[in-house]
């Protein structure tokens, strides 16, 4: 299907504008002549979990091929069906197109960190360059660039009440005849012993959770996406279409009820650890659990990321930092082969030095 693609461009010579996060601005990479976003006055608002997922019920989305024309060059090309933001293949001119899914993110957080501030970041993570595959260094040096994305995320807020039933453990001491050996003699001997009594309780706790965050992208691993956190969450903008310029973005291919089966079980560890304390005791176990989430409310929101990907040994390696606070994430991979040689080198040094130290006298030189 064809998509109208927009763009904005430089009021002063013409060329297109992208969002910078260094000024906050849109920036013309030509002349540089900026142009502030005028701030939104709408305040960021939750929505209801229940009636978005009636709503959801009664509307079958389809995935949409989407075609778009560039406004600059006038090539045309394929987007992917969840795309909302790319740059022209040709010519790297902004694209953005309308969405397609029955929910929107009504706010996002802006890219803080630049891709030269990101470039830093994932440099001084990754540490000795030393040991990185030559591959990597690519991203390092910067002839490899790491890319921003736009990535869809759900929030929810929600009231939980867990009915639980579990067990208190209290450690109490009692004195037992053991055989022992006491200079090589077995000899009987009354030892203190630990021993754990357990009594039954059970009880209820109650909790609220503000903006759980869950990825609703597959473009990068939950895994990834889990260790990016924190989100600071009170510092979201209205959405603008003017703040994905020149940044890839994504609507949501997670959808509203499966994101919630996540933010469950990010909830449930928070819920556990309260039932834990209420147990009390010297150690709680706890057998069985029930919650119920109540005023459940969520919102749909864009979380820039800087990703960066490549393959090394058949394995791919994904990286990404996030765009708001600079955290970077990702598997450290180290080339083998450098890590024996600096082995063999470290060998042949200490080798050197446990000569010398057995034949004092070659130091004596005159
Ligand atoms: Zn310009
Ligand atoms: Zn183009």
């Amino acid at each position: 299907m064809k998509f109208k693609s927009i763009n904005f461009t430089c009021k002063n010579c013409g060329a297109p504008l992208r969002f910078s996060p260094i000024s906050n601005s849109l920036s013309c990479e030509f002349c540089d002549t900026k142009e502030s976003i005028k701030e939104s006055k709408k305040e960021i608002k939750e929505y209801s979990f229940k009636e978005a997922l009636h709503l959801l019920e009664t509307h079958h989305e389809k995935t949409i091929e989407k075609e778009t024309t560039c406004t600059k060059c006038a090539a045309t090309f394929q987007m992917n069906p969840y795309s909302i933001s790319v740059n022209c293949p040709y010519c790297g001119t902004p694209a953005i197109v309308e969405f397609v899914k029955e929910i929107h993110p009504k706010s996002l957080l802006p890219f803080h960190v630049s891709q030269k501030q990101a470039q830093e970041f994932f440099k001084k993570w990754i540490g000795s360059l030393w040991f990185a595959p030559s591959k990597l260094k690519k991203f390092l040096t910067g002839e490899y660039k790491l890319k921003g994305y736009y990535l869809p995320h759900w929030t929810y807020d929600s009231e939980t009440h867990t009915q639980y039933h579990g067990e208190r453990g209290t450690v109490y001491y009692v004195n037992v005849e053991r055989t022992v050996v006491v200079n090589g003699r077995q000899e009987r001997k009354t030892v203190r012993e630990a021993r754990i009594r357990w009594t039954p309780v059970s009880g209820a706790v109650e909790n609220f959770f503000d903006d759980i965050t869950v990825g609703a992208s597959k473009t990068v691993s939950h895994t990834i996406l889990d260790n990016l956190e924190p989100w600071h969450t009170d510092v979201l903008v209205p959405f603008n279409k003017k703040y994905i310029l020149g940044f890839d973005s994504e609507e949501y291919t997670i959808g509203l009820d499966n994101g919630f089966e996540f933010a469950k079980l990010k909830m449930d560890g928070v819920i556990r650890q309260k039932i834990k304390h209420q147990i009390g005791g010297d150690q709680q176990r706890i057998n069985r659990m029930n919650t119920q989430y109540h005023n459940t409310t969520y919102k749909n929101v864009l979380f820039p990321i800087w990703t960066a990907e490549f393959k090394w040994n058949n394995k791919t390696y994904n990286y990404a930092i996030n765009g708001q606070t600079g955290k970077v994430t990702g598997e450290r991979p180290y080339s083998w082969l450098k890590i024996i040689t600096l082995i063999l080198i470290v060998a042949t040094v200490v080798g050197g030095a446990v000569y010398v130290d057995a034949h004092p006298d070659i130091l004596n030189l005159p």
